[in-house]
């Protein structure tokens, strides 16, 4: 990552002479990431922002009383409001499968 002030610099620009932070829909993928930000699940993302909110601590996350924050439903990593789906036992076999295929594709790109 880059030192503090070319990071505070690649995430801003200038509107009328005051510094304010760039639309991260317009920035490059690269320029992202050198300022911290790879691609990684929402979730994860959230639970970041919770343990920052509460200095690192993760049982203050799970106590947090804030609850009509927009992330407390998701501070412990999950989505608990999507609803749940019920899949037939042969559906959920081939769901597993998929998904075995998917890690062993991925673990074979990070042998290489
Ligand atoms: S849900 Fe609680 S811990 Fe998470 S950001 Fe909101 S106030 Fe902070």
């Amino acid at each position: 990552m880059q030192d503090k002030s070319k990071t505070y610099e690649t995430g801003s620009e200038l509107e009328d002479g005051v510094r304010i932070g760039k639309d991260p829909r317009k920035m490059s993928q690269e320029d992202l990431k050198s300022i911290g930000h790879m691609q990684k699940p929402i979730l994860s993302v959230i639970r970041e922002k919770c343990l920052d909110c509460c200095c690192g601590q993760t049982q203050e996350v799970r106590r947090c009383m804030s609850v009509t924050c927009p992330l407390w439903p998701y501070r412990m990593g999950t989505n608990p409001v999507r609803d749940k789906v019920e899949m037939a036992p042969e559906r959920r076999l081939e769901a597993a499968e998929r998904l075995m295929a998917m890690r062993g594709n991925r673990l074979k790109k990070l042998e290489k």
